[in-house]
Formats: structure tokens, C-alpha cells, sequence
């Protein structure tokens, strides 16, 4: 059993490694500097005795996976991040890595950096005091903040493969608790085609387009149901040329969330039923449901105990919670592979210049995840 002191002894060479990999910016968008990452840790990975293979994805960042033999039979566990963050190139100069108020802060440090030097130090742990255990593999994706497209595939063929998946994204909050349930995210597009005309000399004419999608942005804001956890929201619009032409388009962006797979399926019909109020006008819907819901099974349950069990011999106290946002995880749990997520680091400001981490509970963390793979 690896204890919280045990870990703590890492703290130091966890912290420069987490170091070196925030100094690495890696936008999703950036395929060479994601590249660039991507070598960096499978070597990390190699030095501390995974066998690691770059996956290459074609227009997106590669993945990294990394094979960590185990004594037993069992089938593998899979820990589950990535390496890109929402972070421009050049964010480093005004958020550079800083270790300050027992935190340590910059860019993609909390997601989820920090998350993926937490799992490098557990198998550390795992190897140094010869605990036996199973099989790990570890995936670190490169496009998962920007819909996971090109890792997708990979992500359930290893998570079918394995037992059970970690997800190494943040904890919830300040005391870290682990997320149980993720909702699902749907994207569409919303296109309205009307007719143009003078606004003032043939206004009979024209077919507003823009008033045609006001109207239906009023029947998706009528789907909400705060009660079902289901919401929506138009959070981009466009349209029109000028005030004295009735606008021959307009254009909506739409964020749905959804808790379980059935809402998923209900909601997607109703997006994509939508008809044109005004005959004279078109509507054309694209997109769906792009990540199915991490839902709150017996077997997320089952993994849940499990780690708050391995917190107890720890002295932690894990709480579990549910969240709007989605992950990987979402994936892996909708294939019925018992998911537990949020085993990453603990901080705040996720996608925001207050990204920090709270550096006393790394020791905890990286022991907590040691004991739960310890114990599957
Ligand atoms: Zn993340």
C-alpha cells in the first residue's frame, strides 16, 4: 500500500514534471506543438517503465498510449486524459508556470496536466515499492477539448478491452470530489433561409429570416427542463445584412445537455423537428448528440465505493458529484465500462487565468490513485 508520506517524497519531482509539461503549450489546434508534447511524455513514459506508442492522427495532435505490464490476469485498467488545452501559443508570458501561495498556477496546469504527472508518479510509486497489480494503459488524447474526433475510436477499443477506466480530469471543487456523472452534449446548427427585399418599399415581399429564427430560438428555449437536468442554449446567432433589408439568412450555434441516453434521443428529435413558422422561410438542421451522458450506473457506483474505500485507508475523505460538463469518460461509460472520473488533480479555474492547483493535495491524490489501481 502506498501511503500519502510515500507520495509526498515524489512531490518534488512531480511538481518539475508537471513543470516541463505545462512549458510545453499544446492548443488543440496546434498540431505541431501537440506533436511536440506528445514525444516529450512518451519518453516520460518510457523512462518510468511504460512501453509507449504515438498514435497518429491526421489534422489533429497524435495520441500518446503508454502499456504498463501488471502481474495479475485481470484485464488492463485504463487511465484516460489529454494533453491539449483550450491555451493559445504564447499564453505562457502572461500565465507562465509559477509555484506561489501553496498553489501552482498556469496554463492547462489543473486540465489536466496536473492529472497526467499524478498518474506518471502513481505507476513511480506502484513500480519503486513492488506492489503488485494489473495491467495499466494509459491514453493521453490530443483533441478532447474540441469533441475528441480523431481519438474517439481509440478511446472504446482500449476501454472495451479493460476493466475499468480512470479518468484522470480534475476533481470537483476544492476537496476534489470525483465526478460519477457526466452529462451528455449535443451541438447543432440552425440554418434559416427567408427571402430578401426592401424593408420599407416591398416589406410583403421579404421573408424574414431573422425573425423566423427569433421564434424558434423561443421553441429550443422551451425544451429546457431544468427538473430532467436538460438545457439549451443558442450561444451564437447571426444573421442579416443591414436594418432596411429583410434578412434572407440567419444562423444559430446551440449547446444541448442531457442526463441520460433517452433524453439524448428525445431532444435530438425535437431539435430536428423544428418547422418554419413562416412557410416562406426554410430550416435546416446539422449536428447531434456528440457525447453521450456518463450515467450514474451500479458499476460507476461499484467504482466509486471502491475508490472512497482505498480514501478511508488513506485517511482522505472522497466525495463523489455530478457535473454539466463532459469528458472522455462520457464515451467509456456509455459503452458500459465502469468509468470513474475527476481522480485528477484538485484546484480551480479550469479554462481560466485563475488556473491553479492546490499542491497539498498532490501527494494525496497520487497515493489515492496508486491504492484504487492497487486494489482493481
Ligand atoms: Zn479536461
Amino acid at each position: 500500500m502506498i501511503s500519502v508520506a510515500d507520495a509526498r517524497e515524489h512531490q518534488e519531482v512531480l511538481l518539475s514534471d508537471l513543470k516541463a509539461l505545462v512549458e510545453i503549450e499544446s492548443p488543440s489546434s496546434d498540431k505541431s506543438s501537440v506533436d511536440h508534447l506528445a514525444e516529450f511524455l512518451a519518453s516520460r513514459l518510457e523512462y518510468h517503465g511504460g512501453h509507449a506508442q504515438i498514435h497518429i492522427a491526421e489534422g489533429f495532435g497524435n495520441h500518446v498510449q503508454a502499456d504498463f505490464p501488471g502481474v495479475s490476469e485481470s484485464k488492463p485498467i485504463l487511465l484516460l486524459g489529454h494533453i491539449d488545452t483550450v491555451w493559445e501559443l504564447g499564453t505562457l508570458k502572461q500565465m507562465p508556470f509559477r509555484v506561489a501561495d501553496g498553489r501552482a498556477w498556469g496554463p492547462g496546469v489543473l486540465d489536466m496536466k496536473g492529472g497526467i504527472a499524478v498518474a506518471i508518479h502513481a505507476m513511480a510509486l506502484l513500480r519503486e515499492h513492488k506492489v503488485p497489480h494489473a495491467a495499466v494503459r494509459m491514453l493521453f488524447v490530443s483533441d478532447e477539448e474540441v469533441g475528441s474526433h480523431s481519438s474517439r475510436a481509440i478511446t472504446e477499443r482500449l476501454a472495451l478491452e479493460s476493466q475499468a477506466v480512470l479518468v484522470l480530469e480534475p476533481g470537483q471543487g476544492l476537496n476534489g470530489a470525483v465526478k460519477t456523472e457526466r452529462k451528455g452534449v449535443g451541438v447543432y446548427e440552425i440554418r434559416v433561409t427567408g427571402e430578401a427585399a426592401h424593408a420599407g418599399v416591398e416589406p410583403g415581399k421579404g421573408a424574414s429570416a431573422i425573425h423566423e429564427l427569433a421564434y424558434q430560438v423561443g421553441v429550443l428555449d422551451g425544451f429546457t427542463d431544468p427538473h430532467r437536468g436538460l438545457t439549451v442554449n443558442a450561444g451564437l446567432i447571426r444573421g442579416g445584412t443591414r436594418s432596411n433589408v429583410i434578412a434572407a439568412e440567419a444562423w444559430t450555434e446551440v449547446d444541448v445537455r442531457i442526463r441520460t441516453a433517452a433524453d439524448g434521443r428525445a431532444i435530438d428529435s425535437k431539435v430536428r423537428g423544428l418547422r418554419p413558422r413562416n412557410d416562406r422561410c426554410r430550416i435546416e438542421v446539422t449536428g447531434g448528440i456528440n457525447r453521450p451522458p456518463m450515467e450514474r450506473t451500479d458499476k460507476v457506483v461499484a467504482l466509486y465505493r471502491k475508490a472512497a474505500e482505498v480514501g478511508r485507508s488513506l485517511g482522505l475523505k472522497i466525495d463523489e458529484l455530478p457535473t454539466g460538463g463532459g469528458s472522455d469518460g462520457n464515451f467509456t461509460a456509455a459503452l458500459g465500462v465502469p468509468t470513474l472520473d475527476g481522480l485528477g488533480v484538485v484546484g480551480e479555474g479550469a479554462h481560466a487565468v485563475n488556473e491553479s492547483i492546490l499542491i497539498d493535495q498532490l501527494a494525496p491524490r497520487t497515493a489515492l490513485l496508486a491504492g484504487l489501481i492497487a486494489a482493481l
